[in-house]
């Protein structure tokens, strides 16, 4: 890709943006809010108007949910050129062209790859190739899980985070009672801690859900048609299957990328402008694998386009591990750390009918959990984020508030007075 000059590329240049959904749209949005009058295209390999991932597994439960929902920014409202239900299958730096599927090339002088990630099938014999194993990652996904578990009597979901929780959600709400085989010993494990996690099991094995906890599927049985019949797992247990979904991991969608001399070590890899190793190439979203959740592949996109019209934009998320979660109206959030490292000082408690839990380092909160109540969640974020030590503070953790960083200007107005370190301790 070209080098681009400023002015005159913000004018006549010719940016392509390969992905179009969340990451790629935003960018697209954001390019155009930038000043970029030059030529856009954007590809993306689906064969639908772009649409949320949230709500995919309300499409399990539900069918189609109006396109209309959708929080993306509206396509029809970006001008560019279109090129939907088809994938870019090579970069060629040297021509300066993405390659697509059907055959065309399109040019560029920049290029924002928002790919995404795919979800990733575990690599057990037999199940990659079965008509009856479904990841959950894209809308074809859901109506496909949609159509076959109408008629499942057996459901097995592989993966107990977010993603496979939201798929039993939706069996669930279908009348069926599926088992869910997790390889680490709590569900939800890269989002809460067992205490918080635990209180979603008991609600989700009251509605018919059965856990394999600390289990991994080793093989498989299948019928003379490939579908797999049953997943046996690493103790023995033969689970038979009629329906398998697989939420056990993703992997980023790098295939069109390789030899292009752009580097990926696992996802794109790229600097904090979002740049990529190559002269005028940036990644935005899961793509880059800096993190997996909506908010940052917004910021994500906004940051690289910024960045491609030449303003300067760090991106330096420090809730890359924020999590939220809401199942049966039981509603969740842990920002930073969830479990307690070797120096790091934790509180916990029960409030409310609800958890908390704060974790501090030398009287700086690193990590907070709450679940049931999350209105303080704006004060620990801001806490987190901006490193304010607490151990100053004497009362109990559960009363500090914003009140106790605001101290009086001569004039009588707030004046923000974090309190002085002097007391590493740290009062519960
Ligand atoms: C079921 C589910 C539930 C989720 N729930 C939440 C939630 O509650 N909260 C939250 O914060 N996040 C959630 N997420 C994560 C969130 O949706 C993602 O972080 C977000 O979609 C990332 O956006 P992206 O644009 O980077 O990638 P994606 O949304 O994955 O989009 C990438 C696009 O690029 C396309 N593409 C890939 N390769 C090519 C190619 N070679 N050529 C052309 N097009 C290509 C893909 O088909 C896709 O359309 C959820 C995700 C899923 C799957």
């Amino acid at each position: 890709m070209k080098s681009r000059n400023s002015d005159s590329f913000k004018t006549n240049g010719r940016i392509v943006i390969v992905g179009a959904s969340l990451a790629g749209l935003r960018g697209a949005e954001a390019l155009r809010k930038e000043g970029f009058t030059g030529h856009l295209t954007i590809i993306g390999d689906e064969p639908y108007e772009p649409y949320d991932r949230p709500p995919l597994s309300k499409q399990v439960q539900k069918g189609w949910v109006k396109a209309d929902h959708t929080k993306l920014p509206r396509m029809r409202a970006i001008d560019a050129e279109w090129r939907l239900g088809v994938a870019a299958t090579r970069l060629d730096r040297t021509k300066e062209v993405v390659q697509l599927a059907n055959g065309d090339e399109v040019p560029g002088d920049a290029l924002l790859i928002a790919t995404g990630v795919r979800s990733s099938i575990p690599p057990v014999h037999g199940l990659r190739d079965a008509e009856n194993v479904h990841g959950l990652h894209d809308l074809s996904d859901a109506k496909a899980i949609r159509e076959k578990a109408a008629n499942a009597d057996n459901i097995v979901i592989i993966g107990a985070g977010l993603v496979g929780l939201d798929a039993a959600y939706a069996i669930v709400e279908m009348g069926k009672k599926p088992v869910i085989v997790e390889m680490a010993d709590t569900i939800l494990a890269a989002n809460l801690d067992a205490r918080a996690a635990s209180v979603y099991m008991a609600k989700f094995e009251e509605a018919g859900c059965s856990f394999r906890l600390g289990r991994r599927v080793d093989g498989t049985e299948c019928d003379a048609s490939g579908a797999v019949t049953a997943l046996t797992l690493d103790d023995g247990e033969q689970l038979p299957c009629s329906l398998v979904i697989a939420a056990a991991g993703v992997r980023p969608s790098i295939e069109f990328l390789k030899n292009s001399g752009v580097a990926c070590e696992q996802g794109v890899t790229v600097n904090e402008y979002l740049a990529a190793s190559a002269a005028g190439v940036y990644a935005a979203g899961d793509v880059t694998l800096l993190s997996g959740i909506w908010p940052n592949a917004v910021k994500q996109g906004e940051a690289a386009a910024m960045n491609m019209c030449g303003v300067p934009t760090v991106y330096g998320d420090a809730f890359a591990l924020k999590n939220t979660v809401n199942f049966f109206g039981i509603v969740s959030l842990s920002v930073g750390r969830f479990t307690a490292s070797d120096g790091d000082v934790e509180y916990c408690r029960e409030a409310r009918g609800g958890y908390e839990k704060v974790i501090t380092r030398d009287g700086v909160p690193v990590g907070v959990i709450l679940q049931g109540d999350i209105s303080r969640s704006g004060f620990w974020q801001y806490l987190i984020k901006n490193k304010i030590n607490i151990a100053a503070i004497r009362k109990p953790v559960r009363k500090i508030s914003f009140a106790d960083f605001y101290g009086f200007e001569a004039n009588g107005e707030y004046k923000w007075a974090a309190p002085a370190c002097n007391n590493p301790g740290f009062r519960s």
